[in-house]
C-alpha cells in the first residue's frame, strides 16, 4: 500500500520543522505516512490545498502566513478552531474538509505537562493580542486560571480578545477572571507570563515591569531557536524560570497527528532530539 500523504503548507515553508517531527511520530507508532513540506503561492492557499486533496492527501499543517485561509477553506471546524478564528491543522474526510487549530493546546501541554507548571488558579499573564495569543486564549481559560491579564502594544486589541474572551467563556466566573491592560500599567507579580507576541523575531522585549517576574514565575516564549530570546534573558535576569516554544511546536503537532491517524506519539523524545539538533546546528 502506499503511505498516506501529508504536508505542511506556508509560504516560507521549507524552514518548517513539522516533516521532521511527523516523520519520527510515525516512525514511533508505526504509522504508514509520507509528509513534506508544500510551497503556496501567497495567492494561491485554496487551489494547492484542493489538489492535493485532489491527488489523494490526507491532510495538511498550515503555517504562516495562510492560517485564516485555511480558516475560511474548512467545511467543518472545531470549536477550538472556531474560538482561535484560524486553522493550523486540515484533515480531508470525504467532501468534508475539518479544519483544527491545535497550537493552544500545544501550549498548555507543554506548560503543564512538559514544564510541570499548573495553570489552575494561577495568576497568568497573556501578552499580545494577535492570532498566537487568540488560538491560547481558550484553552488558557479551560484551565481555571484565577486570574488571565491580557496586555498588548495596542490597548485596543487587547480590549477585543477580551470580549472575544466573554463569548467563549463557559460560565460568568471565567468571564470575571479575564482582564486587560497596557504594558506600563501591569501591576504586581504573575505565575506565568507567556510572551505571544512577534517582538522575540526581532530581538524586542515587550516593555513589561521587571515586577511581574518572581523566582517563582515561569516565563514563556512561544517562539524558539538556539538562543534564549530577548524576553526569555530579561525574565532569567529577573529570576524567573524560562521555557521557550519549541515544545508548544512539538506539542501542536503530536494533537494533529493524533487527529488524522488516531493514535497519540510521545513527544519527549522527539523535542529532545530537536533541541539537540538547534544547539548544534548553532556551535
Ligand atoms: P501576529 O502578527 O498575529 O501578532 C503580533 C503581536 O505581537 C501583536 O499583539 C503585536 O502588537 C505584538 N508585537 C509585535 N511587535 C511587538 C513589539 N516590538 N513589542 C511589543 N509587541 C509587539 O503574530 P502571531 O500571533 O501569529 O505570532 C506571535 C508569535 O508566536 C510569533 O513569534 C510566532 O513565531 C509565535 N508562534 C509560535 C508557535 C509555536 O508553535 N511555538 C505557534 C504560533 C505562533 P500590536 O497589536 O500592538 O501590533
Amino acid at each position: 500500500m502506499p503511505p498516506d500523504r501529508y504536508v505542511v503548507i506556508g509560504n516560507p515553508v521549507a524552514h518548517s520543522k513539522s516533516p521532521a517531527i511527523h516523520a519520527s511520530f510515525a516512525a514511533q507508532t508505526a504509522q504508514h505516512i509520507d509528509y513534506r513540506h508544500l510551497l503556496a503561492p501567497l495567492d494561491g492557499f485554496a487551489e494547492a490545498v484542493l489538489s492535493f486533496r485532489q491527488a489523494g492527501g490526507k491532510g495538511a499543517n498550515v503555517t504562516v502566513p495562510f492560517k485564516l485561509d485555511a480558516f475560511a477553506l474548512a467545511t467543518r471546524l472545531t470549536p477550538r478552531a472556531q474560538a482561535a478564528g484560524a486553522v493550523n491543522t486540515l484533515k480531508f474526510d470525504g467532501d468534508t474538509i475539518l479544519g483544527d487549530n491545535t497550537d493552544g493546546q500545544g501550549l498548555i501541554a507543554d506548560i503543564v505537562r512538559n514544564a510541570g507548571v499548573a495553570i489552575k488558579g494561577k495568576r497568568v499573564l497573556l501578552l499580545g493580542a494577535g492570532g498566537a495569543a487568540r488560538g491560547a486564549l481558550l484553552p488558557l481559560l479551560e484551565q481555571e486560571p484565577k486570574e488571565l491579564v491580557i496586555a498588548n502594544r495596542t490597548v485596543a486589541k487587547a480590549q477585543e480578545l477580551m470580549a472575544l474572551a466573554h463569548q467563549q467563556a463557559q460560565n460568568a466566573a471565567m468571564v470575571a477572571r479575564v482582564k486587560t491592560s497596557s504594558f506600563s500599567a501591569l501591576d504586581g507579580a504573575f505565575d506565568v507570563v507567556i510572551n505571544a507576541t512577534s517582538a522575540s523575531l526581532h530581538e524586542d522585549v515587550p516593555p513589561v515591569p521587571s515586577t511581574v517576574f518572581t523566582t517563582a514565575s515561569l516565563a514563556y516564549d512561544m517562539m524558539y531557536g538556539a538562543q534564549p530570546t530577548a524576553f526569555l534573558r530579561f525574565a532569567a535576569a529577573h529570576g524567573a524560570q524560562v521555557r521557550d516554544g519549541l515544545g508548544m511546536l512539538v506539542e501542536q503537532a503530536a494533537v494533529a497527528f493524533e487527529l488524522w491517524r488516531g493514535v497519540a506519539p510521545a513527544t519527549a523524545t522527539v523535542l529532545a532530539e530537536l533541541r539537540s539538533a538547534l544547539t548544534t546546528s548553532a556551535s
